[in-house]
């Protein structure tokens, strides 16, 4: 039974909504060596309920089902989802608009919900320097706690303990996740009264990669930053497009503009865990609100930045209705078609994979959209895919590819493997002459 194992598999994310509503606490997330977060069944204590199965967003999504359950429709837009409206907006507090991610309409909306008592409390995810993992997922009861979680973490922070700590929290919460987890959390309210009960909001990120840990501790090691000497981190932040910026006890802080941290680092496939390579979700459609990073205005490095949000659900329109009378922020209607056009690369990636991500890649300009049939020819695969190998090693350069590579989950696994191999081969021969 796959329960008795780790439920998703390969397509596991290591999200930990599984581990957090298993009533048996059978599941726990363990790391693995190749840096990713994975579910784990203690087949002892498994009583076979197959709620995990149900939850997973890995596993057998019935998507036009929960479609029709949540929104009452199949949406009209393959490539986003069911949505009501596009914005491009920013929180009022400049202070925490200059140190989120991308606008802090995140932020902004989460703190405001809690200081106006909508909810008492927000799951939200933080850099911890000194902890068992570099990122955790908590649970803010204050409105300085949900500030200090602000912008993104390029690792993913399992929600497992924090959601068992919703069985004693008195009142209700804001989710803040990536889209796996949110279509995870959305399910899960859908079995479970309690859950529908307990999650006020659900807030979803956009989402094209989330990459494993080795991804942060090899920044660590290129930046010769000490990792257990780190005092504060921050993936991103600081303006934008924003910087990664780490300090340590001694006093020294090293800053990189987030562009070259996300080229070079955070956003290579290398790191990428084989569940986001497969991902059909990149704006979370399940959730109330998305937010995205506005890649449209684009301003000058060190302008301050806008997010992207589209409102799916009626409470999610709500929200955000009375968040801009409150003057928590600000935010402009724009049209979902000029989202698109930016993204429409990465929607690609998403919403047909391998398929037509090699004909992007062979049949349009490097910055163009795709057009027309999605028909390909094996000589198209062959030129996408070797465009795919170029790009990425002009990204990063030969020396660095082989570099990485080797620090990477799978081809690092092999090459330690032969290496282990050969010593061993050597050994036996040494011993026998
Ligand atoms: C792994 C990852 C990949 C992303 N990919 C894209 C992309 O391809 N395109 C795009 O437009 N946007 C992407 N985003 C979203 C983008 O970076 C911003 O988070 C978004 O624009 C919101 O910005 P903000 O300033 O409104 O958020 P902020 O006000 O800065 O708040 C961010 C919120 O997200 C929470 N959070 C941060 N990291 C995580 C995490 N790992 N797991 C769960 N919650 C988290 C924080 O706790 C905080 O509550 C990604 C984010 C992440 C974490
Ligand atoms: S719910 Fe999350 S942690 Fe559990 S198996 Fe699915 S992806 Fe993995
Ligand atoms: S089948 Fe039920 S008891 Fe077993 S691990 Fe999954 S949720 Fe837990
Ligand atoms: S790409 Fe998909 S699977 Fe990977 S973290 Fe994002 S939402 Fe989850």
């Amino acid at each position: 039974m796959r329960e008795q194992q780790n439920v998703s598999g390969l397509l596991c994310t290591g999200c930990g909504v599984c581990a957090g509503l298993c009533p048996e606490r059978a599941i726990t997330i363990v790391a693995n060596p190749q840096g990713r977060f994975m579910a784990h069944v203690n087949a002892d204590r498994c009583r076979r309920c197959a709620q995990c199965l149900h939850v997973c967003s890995g596993y057998q999504g019935d998507w036009d089902r929960l479609n029709l359950a949540l929104f009452g429709k199949i949406p009209e837009d393959q490539y986003l989802g069911h949505y009501r409206g596009c914005y491009k907006g920013y929180a009022l507090d400049p202070q925490l608009r200059f140190q989120a991610s991308s606008g802090g309409a995140v932020t902004a909306l989460a703190g405001g919900l809690l200081e106006s008592g909508y909810i008492q409390g927000a799951l939200v995810t933080r850099v911890t320097p000194g902890g068992t993992n570099l990122v955790e997922s908590i649970l803010a009861e204050s409105v300085q706690e949900i500030q200090q979680a602000k912008t993104s973490k390029y690792q993913m922070a399992p929600m497992d303990s924090v959601l068992r700590r919703l069985r004693t929290f008195p009142g209700r919460v804001a989710v803040v996740g990536l889209p796996c987890q949110i279509t995870a959390l959305r399910k899960a309210t859908m079995i479970d009264g309690f859950y529908e009960e307990k999650i006020a909001v659900l807030f979803s990120l956009f989402c094209g990669r989330c990459p494993n840990r080795l991804a942060s501790g090899y920044f660590f090691k290129e930046a010769h930053i000490n990792m257990a000497r780190l005092a504060s981190f921050t993936y991103r932040g600081e303006g934008w497009p924003g910087k990664t910026i780490a300090s340590t006890i001694d006093g020294e802080t090293r800053s990189f503009p987030h562009l070259q941290t996300w080229e070079n680092i955070f956003g290579l496939d290398l790191f990428t865990p084989p569940a986001c390579l497969c991902c059909f979700e990149f704006s979370g459609e399940f959730s109330d609100i998305s937010f995205g990073s506005d890649w449209l205005s684009n301003p000058e490095p060190g302008q301050q930045g806008k997010s992207l949000l589209l409102t799916r659900s009626e409470r999610g329109a709500d929200i955000l209705r009375h968040a801009v009378s409150a003057r928590w922020l600000v935010v402009e209607k724009i049209s979902a078609d000029q989202l698109k056009d930016k993204y429409m690369a990465t929607l690609i990636q998403h919403k047909h994979h391998f398929y037509l991500y090699c004909r992007w890649l062979a049949k349009c300009p490097p910055n163009g959209r795709s057009q027309g049939s999605p028909r390909l020819s094996p000589w198209d695969y062959l030129v996408g895919a070797g465009r795919l190998v170029i790009v990425q090693l002009g990204k990063i350069g030969l020396t660095r590819a082989i570099s990485l590579a080797i620090h990477s989950s799978w081809i690092g696994r092999i090459i330690r493997k032969v290496k282990r191999f050969l010593v061993g081969a050597m050994v036996r021969w040494v011993k026998r002459h």
